[in-house]
């Protein structure tokens, strides 16, 4: 079997998820919110089913939902793009970045990734038969350098992989770290894959700015987004593909071998919910943020040192300053065996200069999960 996919673990999350349920944890691991979701955009995709289309639908996704995309990250971004040449709907985030990376990538280019890197880019890269070449970005601010662009971008650097917000780490890169990575992909003739798949949960005090609005970068951009992300729906699986026609052209050749479409009846629900009042997306994070405070707060007093989380359903604490003396593999296994609490250790997401001492909580859960968490929680610092 093909030694890329058969030699890789089980991922992370299920591997952790796993363990909650032998353990009959409280899953804080992976990201998904306890509660059903929007209930109107919920309704429209029932309606839709019943009432709707439920064939398959246009390869490149329903108009009106491409019509939509292109309304939305206009109002919110001010981005233009044209719904017909430059939108494509896939079957999830996930999906539009493997048609990217495959769309991409040829034997012997070089890409570059950050670390953390979301687990599903360096299997596909190098299946496409591409080189990651990998930063190693730190606690607690996790920002991108001048340095350690110069030692990755050369004149092999096809692309590069970028994660904004960044999950797990937690960081909404500001416009100076963008203009940084925008800098090297022009200098070197890279394309950018830009995974923004949290773009609409950023916290108070963040801005996020898409890649592709940067200068020199709207042409060499891919976007990926995911509508699973953006209504806390994260079973649905509808990702979007925004790029110049030269690229989306090309996209769009893999989409249609990876999964062709996508179902009508949840791109009709999505096209409503994106056309929903500035006020719902706002009202969306101003509850998360409120998860996110009580999370954090309940872990600092227990002695956890919280490092904020600027957006995403995630938080990361620092074991390092604690003197536990284990990693945070180690302790994750622990506190899901002792004090039946599931949390995600950071360095899963790295596979060279690994941050062995961050461990990542996901907070888009109800109060009272939160709440039993913590309690179960009071004394994993202490006791040892
Ligand atoms: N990229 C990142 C950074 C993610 O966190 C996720 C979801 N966990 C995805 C991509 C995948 O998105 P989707 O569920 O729409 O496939």
């Amino acid at each position: 079997m093909n030694p890329i996919f058969a030699n890789l673990p089980v991922t992370v999350f299920e591997a952790m998820s796993q363990l909650a349920r032998d353990n009959d944890a409280i899953n804080l691991g992976q990201g998904f919110p306890d509660h059903p979701g929007p209930e109107d955009i919920r309704q429209a995709a029932a309606d839709a089913v019943l009432n709707g289309y439920n064939q398959y639908p246009s390869m490149m996704g329903l108009p009106e939902l491409r019509q939509s995309i292109a309304t939305h990250y206009q109002h919110w971004h001010g981005l233009s793009l044209d719904p017909m040449s430059e939108v494509m709907v896939t079957s999830g985030g996930t999906e539009a970045l493997t048609a990217a990376i495959l769309a991409v990538v040829e034997p012997g280019d070089e890409v570059v990734c950050f670390q953390p890197v979301y687990d599903s880019y360096l299997p596909i890269i190098r299946q496409a038969g591409g080189i990651p070449r990998l930063v190693s970005l730190k606690p607690p601010h996790w920002r991108l350098t001048e340095e350690d662009l110069r030692s990755v971008f050369n004149h092999k650097t096809k692309a590069v992989l970028f994660n904004n917000p960044l999950n797990p780490a937690a960081v909404v890169y500001p416009r100076e770290d963008l203009e940084l990575l925008a800098k090297f992909c022009q200098e070197f003739d890279t394309i950018a894959i830009c995974d923004e798949v949290w773009e609409h949960v950023v916290f108070e005090g963040f801005k996020h700015i898409p890649l592709m609005s940067i200068p020199g970068m709207r042409d060499r951009t891919i976007k990926i987004g995911s509508a699973g992300k953006i209504f806390s729906l994260t079973g649905w699986k509808i990702g979007f593909v925004c790029a110049a026609p030269p690229l989306l052209r090309v996209c769009a050749k893999v989409h249609q071998f990876l999964t062709f479409t996508t179902a009508p009846n949840l791109q009709t629900a999505v096209a409503y919910g994106l056309g929903k009042p500035d006020e719902f997306f706002e009202e969306m994070t101003t509850d998360l943020a409120r998860s996110r405070d009580r999370l954090a707060a309940g872990l600092e007093r227990i002695g956890f040192p919280v490092i904020k989380s600027q957006g995403t359903y995630f938080l990361t604490v620092d074991l390092s300053p604690l003197g536990l003396n284990e990693t945070d593999e180690a302790f994750c296994k622990r506190i899901v065996h002792d004090y039946k609490v599931a949390a995600i250790p950071v360095s899963a997401f790295y596979e060279e200069e690994k941050v062995t001492s961050v461990v990542r909580f996901c907070f888009a859960k109800k109060d009272s999960t939160l709440d039993t968490a913590l309690e179960r929680l009071s004394d994993a610092v202490h006791r040892r």
